[in-house]
């Protein structure tokens, strides 16, 4: 990789033997990163960088707007998100095991032991969001693999700074980013299809399009959903 400075914007180029450009701006501070064909030269790209300017601009002031929004303390009135939902926290302080219960669907009680910190009710809400998301994943897996036809021999759950899931194709392996467990589980859906379809297509080219538009026509609206729904706000360890 090599940083190239384009209309005083820093970009990252990565060459890899890909047929086209793909240019992405990723969070949190909205870092600017090109992948291009082995044979295409740094001009082609500040070119291509220079007609990208305006969406690249909004990219980054959205990811700067979000990341002014106030960390998570994990504190009494605090809002917490599952499956696109938000719920107030309650923090309960007191003896037995920590745990995680909805009440009411409204609100999130966090019984925690007295005196916790936040990164100790980090830690359990974590530990509950996981439990949640990988609850939803095998069936709908199993939905996918009858009508895409593939077998995914193994999945996990992971923490991703830049990606809401991946695939390894040779493992038949799919990883999930935990943030999906705050997003409407349509979004969850999406993805899972998203990497199931690379177990067919590898790169996003117009055959992995036409393939998302065959099992689920309507993958570009929750992936729009999912672009607007506001990042985390932990930081990512
Ligand atoms: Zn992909």
């Amino acid at each position: 990789m090599h940083r190239i400075s384009v209309s005083g914007l820093q970009v990252d180029v990565v060459r890899k033997d890909i047929k086209n450009l793909h240019l992405g701006v990723y969070p949190p501070e909205g870092r600017i990163r090109v992948a291009a064909p082995l044979r295409v030269d740094d001009e082609a790209v500040r070119l291509m960088v220079i007609t990208k300017l305006p969406w690249i601009r909004r990219q980054q002031t959205r990811f700067l707007a979000q990341e002014r929004q106030s960390p998570r303390e994990y504190t009494y009135r605090e809002t917490h998100h599952l499956l696109g939902k938000g719920y107030l926290l309650n923090v309960i302080e007191g003896e037995g095991p920590s745990r995680v219960e909805v009440h009411d669907k409204a609100e999130i009680d966090l019984y925690v032991p007295v005196g916790s910190d936040a990164a100790r009710r980090e830690q359990v809400m974590l530990r509950w969001y996981r439990k949640e998301l990988k609850a939803l994943i095998p069936p709908m897996i199993a939905k996918w693999q009858d009508i895409i036809g593939v077998t995914v021999d193994d999945w996990g759950v992971k923490r991703m700074k830049t990606k809401w899931g991946s695939c390894n194709i040779e493992a038949r392996r799919i990883w999930l980013n935990l943030e999906l467990v705050k997003k409407p589980v349509q979004c969850l859906e999406y993805i899972v299809v998203h990497e199931m379809v690379h177990l067919l297509e590898r790169n996003h080219t117009d055959r992995f399009r036409e393939l998302m538009d065959q099992f689920m026509p309507l993958w570009r609206h929750h992936r729009d959903m999912l672009n607007q729904a506001p990042l985390c706000h932990e930081t990512w360890g």
